[in-house]
């Protein structure tokens, strides 16, 4: 770590490093030691890891731009952190870094009905954008499981997708403008609101999906699509994955309300039916595929039983034309809150020793793919456990991975047996989660060598110290 006194750079240790920070942005915005909750130093789901050197917690965007400017005078690597629900351990210090908590700088700038937009800050969590783009008659076009903790920045950070992508697209396709902070505490403001803007190179797509690595984003326009209807909510069985696919395109063809197509598989529906207390499974578990279809209108006029009868019309034709063998249609929230919760399939993380694979292929070779993927797990562990299911309109599937005796082989043989099977069919890696620290080793199996130069190169130029979120993508 060094410091750049009268223009001669300083070494200065870890001790030295945190009393500068203390001294020159406050001991408001600084938090170090005992006094860090564990939270800020613990990746989802998992047993809290390196306490980072000190925590910052920024009100505004101009104590982000301190904050990182006197990190390059030190040298100091800087970990940016939003709710920390990401699932690939990208915003949690390695060892020697501070975490730049962004929770405090929240709240909605502005919604602008005209241009049908909303100005938020980055710390404000994606729930709170829903809530307040509903109150103004909209819909905001992204969601997923961890609404209420995650936040805008970090879903930008990482490209989310989640559950509607099929409808509006991932985060990227969300954001019309970006103000973000370089590493040198630069503020690069582009809070542009407008769907056409081809005035040189468009920025904010330099910091969408780039994971706290080329810059720190404090806040952003957001898209709102028209209102939407109650939605209308189904499961329905399907005999194999080439039927799944089927209904697919049936489904896209002839439901242009629809917003959600997920599927899961047979072992998958098993387990969380029986392992998911409180919840009444609506279909029976047995052999099929099992897919949740939502639907909802955007015309004002629309009511929630007309997405009702549009789901029951389409799925009555799929079952007449031999496409599902069942169906279930819910008909109340309760019901429909019981199908996302299978579907979300929380149950899965109690398997000992689970881990969660992200990953994308062609939809068309999925069903071949999660063959493949759990006969070269049986293949190494014949008593591997592994459970497919996802986000299958947009060509995306998890997988849960458990082995009993996983510590002694460790998490990357297990991560290097999957990601084989997707490198030979030309899949990605990351679909939604993106690299973080977990992927790292395995960018060069779903990137080429140019690729991740190009990366490297932007890297350079953005970051030429490395000071932001080291060790995570490259
Ligand atoms: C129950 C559950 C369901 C989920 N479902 C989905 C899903 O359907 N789709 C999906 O895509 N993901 C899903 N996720 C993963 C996760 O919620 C998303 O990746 C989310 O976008 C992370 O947001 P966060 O604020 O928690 O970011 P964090 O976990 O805090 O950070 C994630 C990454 O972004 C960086 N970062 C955070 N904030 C900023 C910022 N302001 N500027 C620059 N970099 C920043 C961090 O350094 C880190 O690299 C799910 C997670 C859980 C626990």
């Amino acid at each position: 770590m060094m410091a750049s006194e009268g223009g001669a750079p300083v070494a200065l240790n870890e001790r030295d490093a945190v009393d500068v920070l203390l001294r020159e942005l406050g001991n408001d915005l600084v938090v170090v030691g005992d006094a860090i909750d564990p939270r800020y130093f613990t990746a989802y789901n998992e047993v809290p890891g390196v306490r980072p050197l000190a925590l910052i917690r920024p009100r505004t965007v101009d104590d982000v731009s301190r904050t990182l400017a006197l990190c390059s005078r030190l040298t100091l690597p800087l970990v940016p952190q939003g709710g920390a629900t990401g699932l690939a351990r990208g915003a949690v210090a390695l060892g020697g870094e501070v975490v730049l908590a962004m929770e405090r700088f929240a709240g909605i700038e502005e919604i602008d009905t005209a241009a049908g937009t909303i100005t938020v800050r980055a710390g404000t969590p994606l729930q709170t954008v829903q809530e307040a783009a509903d109150e103004a008659g909209f819909t905001l076009g992204i969601d997923l499981g961890a609404r209420g903790s995650c936040q805008i920045g970090g879903n930008i950070a990482t490209n989310a997708g989640g559950n509607r992508a099929i409808r509006y697209g991932v985060m990227r396709e969300q954001v019309l403008g970006l103000e973000a902070v370089l590493a040198d505490g630069t503020v690069v403001t582009s809070l542009n609101k407008m769907l056409k803007n081809n005035a040189g190179f468009d920025l904010k797509h330099v910091f969408i999906g780039s994971e706290g690595t080329l810059g720190v984003v404090t806040r952003a326009v957001l898209k709102l699509h028209p209102k939407l209807a109650s939605p209308a909510t189904a499961l329905c069985r399907v005999t194999d994955y080439d039927a799944v696919v089927k209904l697919w395109h049936r489904v896209r063809a002839t439901l242009p309300s629809v917003i959600s197509f997920e599927a899961m598989w047979p072992e998958f529906y098993r387990f969380v039916c029986a392992n998911t207390p409180g919840v009444t499974a609506p279909l029976a578990a047995d052999d099929g595929f099992v897919v949740l279809i939502e639907c909802a209108s955007s015309d004002a006029a629309a009511s929630a039983s007309d997405a009702h009868a549009a789901l029951e019309a389409c799925l009555g034709t799929c079952f007449e034309d031999g496409l599902i063998d069942d169906a279930a249609l819910a008909t109340s929230t309760r019901q429909a809150l019981d199908m996302w919760t299978l579907r979300e399939g929380l149950a899965i993380d109690t398997l000992p020793h689970f881990m969660n694979f992200d990953v994308s292929l062609p939809i068309g070779a999925i069903g071949v793919f999660a063959e493949r993927c759990r006969a070269a797990l049986v293949e190494r562990w014949p008593h591997a456990v592994s459970v497919f299911f996802g986000h299958i309109g947009d060509s995306n599937v998890h997988i849960g991975v458990s082995l009993a005796d996983l510590p002694v082989y460790g998490e990357d043989a297990v991560d290097r047996v999957v990601y084989e099977v997707v490198r030979e069919m030309g899949g990605s890696i990351s679909a939604e989660h993106g690299i973080g620290r977990l992927k790292r080793p395995y960018l060069g199996y779903s990137r080429s060598a140019a690729e991740i130069e190009v990366m490297r190169r932007m890297k350079a130029a953005l970051d030429p110290l490395g000071i932001l979120n080291p060790g995570k993508v490259l």
